[in-house]
């Protein structure tokens, strides 16, 4: 597949409420963007694997099957109105032969470019977007000749299925390329400068059909371990970075028409360059504080836009802290109901508790940062 092919024949079409929307994938954004979805009036269909999965708690119906399951995806699109995801390991051919009988605004495309790295670093290059420098590297002696290009450090990453920081490796010097032989043969991989950078941050931007655009406010975001730990929002950047990390974002949507929601993840480093690093084809973990802290949530912003409603001006309501719960932190967080009138306690209802697995978050909306980092610190609850 090259450029986009402009999937679905059914375009610029209006989804009324009462209309039912069909997701593939049930787990935490798919719960959320149903919960908002019924919300406002419209039916649910979820695909996924996993009986009683999150957000088939809250669906109107589940179809319990494989994501690849062609079958499957049929009938899901017979069901729906409208079609979209909640993860971008779709099949796209699957999507692709099911546009003719369900609308499916977002097409393939950009699901194309965001599952591929190099695709999409290339993608961001050509839309004149700051990325660290990359090249691709398919064996060993490829990534010899990257590395003497490059320079240390670098991240050797798999140009497919990477996720949290698995497939990644950090290069420092030559001694580490020993631990590259997974990588480099689990398929084609990118090699990456690193980006020296003070924060790590993020932007949800939506479009619709008709061309509007409505942007979030910056997340600042710490990870542990790789994976997202805590949201700030505003993020703790001077407010000329804080637009320009917005006005990368819709360059970004306009650049590859985007329809529905896009997490933008950024690097600003301490000279106040910001790199952009990776692109998520739907509502992502940094952008959950908006469910209470903005006027509109990012899953009701990816609702609107890809029902073609009008999209909104988003506003943050109060300055927010957003932190993950984590298997490990799931009792100890369920203690702390009773000492927080505050706190907003979000659990996805997963059946299965596992270390380091996405159980739930909890937002807190806060005038004053700083003490709400003291206050989550000093529960303790995550320290592990
Ligand atoms: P990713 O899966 O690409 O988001 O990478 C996971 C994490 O590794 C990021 O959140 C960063 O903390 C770090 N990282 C990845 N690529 C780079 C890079 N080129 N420079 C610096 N840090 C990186």
């Amino acid at each position: 597949m090259t450029k986009q092919k402009k999937v679905g024949k059914i375009l610029n079409k209006f989804i009324p409420q009462g209309a039912t929307i069909g997701i593939i994938g049930g787990g935490q954004l798919g719960q959320m963007m149903a919960l908002d979805a019924k919300q406002t009036g419209m039916k649910v269909v979820i695909l996924d694997p996993t009986p009683q999965c999150p957000a088939a708690q809250v669906a109107d119906e589940q179809i319990i099957a494989p994501y690849s399951d062609i079958k499957a995806i049929e009938e899901l699109a017979n069901k729906a109105d409208v079609l979209t995801y909640e993860f971008e390991n779709v099949d796209l051919k699957a999507i692709e032969d099911v546009a003719n009988r369900v609308y499916v605004p977002q097409g393939t495309h950009l699901l194309y470019i965001t599952k591929n790295r190099l695709r999409e670093k290339n993608f961001l290059r050509k839309a004149k977007l700051k990325t660290a420098p990359f090249l691709p590297v398919h064996d060993t002696a490829g990534l010899q000749t990257a590395i003497k290009k490059i320079g240390y450090p670098a991240v050797l990453k798999t140009s497919e299925g990477g996720y949290d920081g698995h497939g990644q490796e950090v290069l420092y010097h030559d001694t580490d390329l020993t631990k590259c032989a997974d990588i480099l043969t689990s398929g084609d991989c990118i090699l990456e400068g690193w980006v020296p950078f003070e924060l790590e941050c993020s932007v949800m931007v939506g479009r619709n059909e008709n061309g509007e655009i409505t942007v979030f406010p910056v997340s600042e975001n710490i990870h542990h371990n790789e994976i997202l730990h805590l949201s700030i929002v505003p993020a703790r950047i001077p407010p000329r970075l804080q637009e320009e990390a917005q006005q990368m974002a819709v360059k970004i949507a306009e650049a590859i028409d985007l329809r529905g929601i896009l997490g933008v993840e950024m690097f600003v480093t301490a000279n106040g360059e910001i790199y952009i690093n990776e692109l998520a084809p739907r509502p992502h973990n940094s952008g959950h504080y908006s469910i209470e802290a903005c006027n509109f949530s990012q899953f009701a912003i990816h609702n609107r836009a890809v029902c073609n409603w009008p999209l909104p001006k988003i506003e943050l309501l109060e300055p927010v802290v957003m932190v993950n719960v984590l298997g490990q932190h799931v009792q100890k967080v369920r203690a702390e109901i009773k000492n927080k009138p505050n706190w907003h306690f979000h659990d996805y209802g997963k059946a299965e508790v596992r270390h380091n697995r996405k159980m739930g978050h909890v937002t807190i909306l806060t005038n004053n940062i700083a003490a709400t980092l003291e206050e989550i610190d000093n529960t303790g609850i995550w320290n592990d």
